[in-house]
C-alpha cells in the first residue's frame, strides 16, 4: 500500500482572507488535521466549511502523538499539520513530527502561506540578502540580555518575535546591547486592523513605544539591522583574507570571495576592499 503524505500548511496570521485555495482544498481532502489547538482552529475550519477530523498536536503531547501519526502516514493516510497562526514549526510545534516523517521516508509537502517573520522582513527595508530568524528572546531580563549578546556582532539582519508583555523591556535591552545607532523595525499586528510598521533606531524606539500605550498592544516582530563589519571582531581576519586575495585578484572578485570565506555581506566587504586598495 502507498504511504500517505504529511502536509505542513500555513494559516493566516490575522486576516482570514490570507488563507490559500490550496490550503483549503488539501485540508478538506486529508484524513486528519493535527492542530496545535483544536478549539482555536475550529473557527477557521468552520469558516471554510472544512469538516475533516482534528487531533491536538502541541508541545505537551508531541512525544506520544508523533509515533502514532507516523504509523497512520505509513499505513496510507494523509495528514495535515497546522498551528494557531502562520507557518507551523516557526516558533510553533511540528519539528519532531516532520523529522520523524523524514526518518520514516514519509513524503512531506509544504503548503506555504503567511509567516509573521517573513512578512515583517519583507516590509522592513533592512537587508534581506542574509537574515537570521531568532524567534522569542527569554522572558527574564538577565537571560534575555545574554541571549542578545550572542548576536551582538552578527552581520545578518535579525528577526525576533516578542510579546506585548515584554516589548518595552526587550527593546530597552536591545538598546543596551546593540547601541543607539542600530536600525530597528517594529511590525505590529500584521494583516490586522491596527497594523503598524515603524522603522527607527534603537535609541528612539523605547520612547516611541512608551509615548503611546496602544503601540504596546498585540503581536510583534522586531527586525534588527545586522552589525557593521567594522564593529565585528572578525575584522582583523577579514583584512588579512582580503589583503591576500587582492594581491592575486581584481577588487570585485577578491571581495566576493572574501565575503564567501568569511560569511559576510558582499557589499560591506566590497566597501572595505575599496578602502584597502586605496580606490
Ligand atoms: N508560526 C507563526 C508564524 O509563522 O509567524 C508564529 C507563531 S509564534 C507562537 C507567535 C508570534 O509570532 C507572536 O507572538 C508574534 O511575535 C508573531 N506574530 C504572529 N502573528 C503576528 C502578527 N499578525 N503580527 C505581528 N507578529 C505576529
Amino acid at each position: 500500500m502507498n504511504q500517505g503524505t504529511l502536509y505542513v500548511i500555513a494559516t493566516p496570521i490575522g486576516n482570514r482572507a490570507d488563507m490559500g485555495e490550496r490550503a483549503i482544498s488539501v485540508l478538506k481532502q486529508v484524513n486528519l488535521i493535527a492542530a496545535e489547538d483544536t478549539r482555536h482552529s475550529k473557527v477557521l475550519l468552520q469558516h471554510y466549511s472544512i469538516g475533516t477530523p482534528m487531533q491536538a498536536y502541541h508541545e505537551h503531547n508531541e512525544e506520544q502523538a508523533t509515533p502514532k501519526l507516523i504509523q497512520r502516514l505509513i499505513s496510507g493516510e494523509n495528514i495535515a499539520l497546522i498551528s494557531d497562526a502562520g507557518t507551523p514549526l516557526l516558533s510553533d510545534p511540528g519539528y519532531r513530527l516532520v523529522k520523524a516523517a523524514h526518518e520514516a521516508s514519509v513524503k512531506v509537502c509544504p503548503i506555504p502561506g503567511a509567516c509573521a517573520a517573513i512578512a515583517a522582513l519583507s516590509v522592513s527595508g533592512l537587508a534581506t540578502d542574509r537574515f537570521m530568524f531568532v524567534g522569542f528572546p527569554p522572558h527574564k531580563q538577565g537571560a534575555r540580555q545574554n541571549f542578545y549578546r550572542e548576536f551582538e556582532h552578527q552581520v545578518a539582519t535579525l528577526v525576533f518575535y516578542e510579546s506585548s508583555h515584554r516589548i518595552v523591556a526587550s527593546v530597552k535591552d536591545m538598546l543596551q546591547i546593540f547601541g543607539a545607532e542600530r536600525r530597528v523595525v517594529m511590525a505590529r499586528e500584521i494583516t490586522k486592523l491596527y497594523e503598524t510598521v515603524h522603522s527607527t533606531t534603537l535609541g528612539e524606539m523605547p520612547e516611541w513605544l512608551q509615548a503611546d500605550s496602544n503601540q504596546q498592544k498585540g503581536e510583534f516582530v522586531l527586525v534588527l539591522d545586522g552589525a557593521e563589519v567594522h564593529t565585528s571582531p572578525l575584522l582583523a581576519e577579514l583584512n588579512q583574507v582580503l589583503s591576500i586575495l587582492l594581491e592575486e585578484l581584481p577588487l570585485k572578485q577578491a571581495s566576493q570571495m572574501a565575503a564567501r570565506i568569511m560569511g559576510m555581506k558582499k557589499n560591506q566587504v566590497y566597501k572595505l576592499a575599496l578602502e584597502l586598495s586605496g580606490k
